[in-house]
């Protein structure tokens, strides 16, 4: 097997505000691997804040898989990356067919100032999406309150209505800001406070599902979340917890501990978007997942990863 490597820069419409700080461009690292006139593709994309390695440290890791491609790399974007392109490569020599059908995805609402919530929700709403996420925790409780209570109105019956705090609230907070709104208004919260031992004393006190996102880095670390009662959903990114293998081991943990699960896109690029979108289809075909991101940024995305009506499609 053969393995070149690649960086590009994707860059964001506008900078993407959340408890972890702002985002403006993503740099990527895609890496293709080739066997017998096969191909299979996928991409390495760290991000400061969610316990991964640097992009430098991805970019090292990965060069030095391209040495010795029998020994995957340790760090976890760069392992993502190397295990997609290793499945992309046999599925493209296998004789099944590929992928077929759709997956609802949600709208990303980033987190800044109040006024421009009624707009993005609006135009989340007018793009068809059956789900809106909203990033809260980036500034004070009374300014979460007011946004979230101007996206339920706006949003009503039409679509679901999730947030996301990255971690950002304080047990305090998290009671707070939840327990001024009505807990059926809400379709979960992800990551709520930093401390997992938290968050089931959230979900009990106000009512609101929760989603573990960031927690979920290794298998360890899913047990625990599992024996705490933590959440009632896993929201896993592919691209982030070592590619489609590590996921089905993830997914199939959850389902048989009766925790939903949402595939989400890690602010991914085309290619590891793609795989997450075949993920969804085939582990939680009937959920809306995290995988709406491609409109957010600048560059233009191949067409089968942008979101139509709501929904991604497999060409
Ligand atoms: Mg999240």
């Amino acid at each position: 097997m053969l393995v070149a490597l690649e960086t590009r820069k994707l860059r964001l419409r506008h900078p993407l505000v959340t408890a972890h700080g702002s985002t403006t461009h993503r740099k990527i690292i895609e890496v293709t691997a080739a066997e017998d006139g096969f191909q299979g593709h996928g991409e390495a994309a760290p991000l400061p804040g969610f316990g991964l390695e640097t992009f430098s440290e991805s970019l090292t890791a990965l060069q030095n898989w391209v040495k010795n491609p029998n020994r995957l790399p340790d760090a976890p974007a760069a392992r993502s990356a190397a295990a997609t392109a290793i499945e992309n490569l046999e599925k493209a020599r296998s004789s099944i067919a590929p992928t077929s059908g759709k997956i609802a995805v949600q709208a990303l609402v980033g987190s800044s100032e109040s006024s421009s919530i009624e707009s993005e929700v609006s135009h989340a709403l007018n793009q068809g999406h059956l789900a809106i996420k909203v990033k809260v925790a980036a500034s004070d409780t009374k300014t979460d309150i007011a946004r979230i209570q101007s996206a339920i109105k706006l949003v009503g019956s039409e679509a679901a209505l999730r947030l996301d705090a990255n971690g950002g609230w304080s047990l305090e907070d998290a009671l707070y800001v939840l327990s001024a709104v009505d807990s059926d208004d809400v379709d979960l919260v992800e990551e709520p406070t930093a401390n997992p031992l938290d968050w089931k004393k959230v979900n009990e006190e106000t009512g609101v599902k929760i989603g573990a996102d960031e927690q979920l880095t290794n298998e360890s670390q899913v047990h625990q979340l599992i024996k705490y009662g933590a959440a009632q959903t896993f929201v896993l990114k592919p691209s982030v917890i070592g590619g489609p293998p590590a996921t089905r081991k993830v997914a199939e943990l959850a389902r048989t501990n009766d925790i939903d699960i949402l595939i989400s896109s890690f602010l991914d690029g085309p290619i590891a978007l793609r795989s997450a979108r075949d993920l969804a289809i085939e582990l939680a075909p009937n959920e809306i997942h995290g995988l709406g991101t491609a409109s957010l940024f600048i560059d233009k995305f191949p067409a089968d990863v942008v979101p139509n009506n709501g929904f991604l499609r497999c060409p």
